[in-house]
Formats: C-alpha cells, sequence, structure tokens
C-alpha cells in the first residue's frame, strides 16, 4: 500500500501580494528614447536607460593591442636556447649577445633524436 500524496493548491496572485514600494518613490521615464521607465527614489529626476547608456557610451576598447608577429616558431620565447634563421641567439625570448649565445649553445645539451618504434620488416632483417 503506498502513500496517498497531499495535492495542494499553488497559490493565486490577488492584489495584496504585489511588490511593496514606497509612498515617496515614483515612476520616471528615460529622458532620451522616452520608453524605457523607472522606479526611482523621490530626489531622483530624470534618468537614462541602459540601452541609450550604451549608446552614448560606445563599445569598450581593447585592452592591449594584439603584438607583431615575429616569424619564429610557435613557442620559440619559451626555450632556453632559440638560434634565429639570421644566427641571433635568444634566451626565454630575450636576445643574447652573440657570446652569451655560443656560450650557452656549447652547455646545453643536444636533444636525442627520438627512436621511432620499429616497422615489422626492419625488426625481422635484425634477426
Ligand atoms: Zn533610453
Amino acid at each position: 500500500m503506498g502513500r496517498k500524496k497531499k495535492v495542494v493548491a499553488a497559490p493565486q496572485l490577488d492584489d495584496s501580494m504585489e511588490v511593496y514600494r514606497p509612498p515617496e518613490n515614483h515612476m520616471v521615464d528615460c529622458k532620451i528614447c522616452h520608453i524605457e521607465s523607472e522606479w526611482v527614489s523621490a530626489d531622483v529626476g530624470a534618468i537614462i536607460c541602459d540601452t541609450c547608456v550604451s549608446m552614448l557610451v560606445g563599445p569598450p576598447e581593447i585592452a592591449e593591442p594584439p603584438k607583431p608577429a615575429t616569424g619564429y616558431p610557435r613557442g620559440w620565447h619559451l626555450r632556453t636556447l632559440f638560434i634565429s634563421d639570421e644566427g641571433n641567439y635568444f634566451s626565454k625570448g630575450v636576445e643574447l649577445s652573440n657570446k652569451e649565445g655560443k656560450a650557452l649553445e656549447n652547455a646545453t645539451p643536444k636533444p636525442k633524436l627520438a627512436k621511432g618504434k620499429k616497422s615489422k620488416s626492419s625488426r625481422s632483417k635484425d634477426k
């Protein structure tokens, strides 16, 4: 045996449930478009609606202009040592002098070439 659900009627809106507004508030139309209106306190004489403000102000300026492209490969400024095609040395995006760059080039070990997975044919040749 299941329990019976209690049915409750949804509350009906009536005039007594309106949003309370203090008597000193009054409604003012937007002084530019005269379409939008807003409840304001007694000391406010005129308003400008959000649509008119956005038309007056205009779009926001872009904070930072895009950096010009260097033509170097992606992530070059993150490398400890990067040598450009012109032979300039860079470390973490900062240009080094020729002497500093060559010293850093000798100090850093050369990256090992990745060994690829042997194919079936090359494995059979080794045997
Ligand atoms: Zn307006």
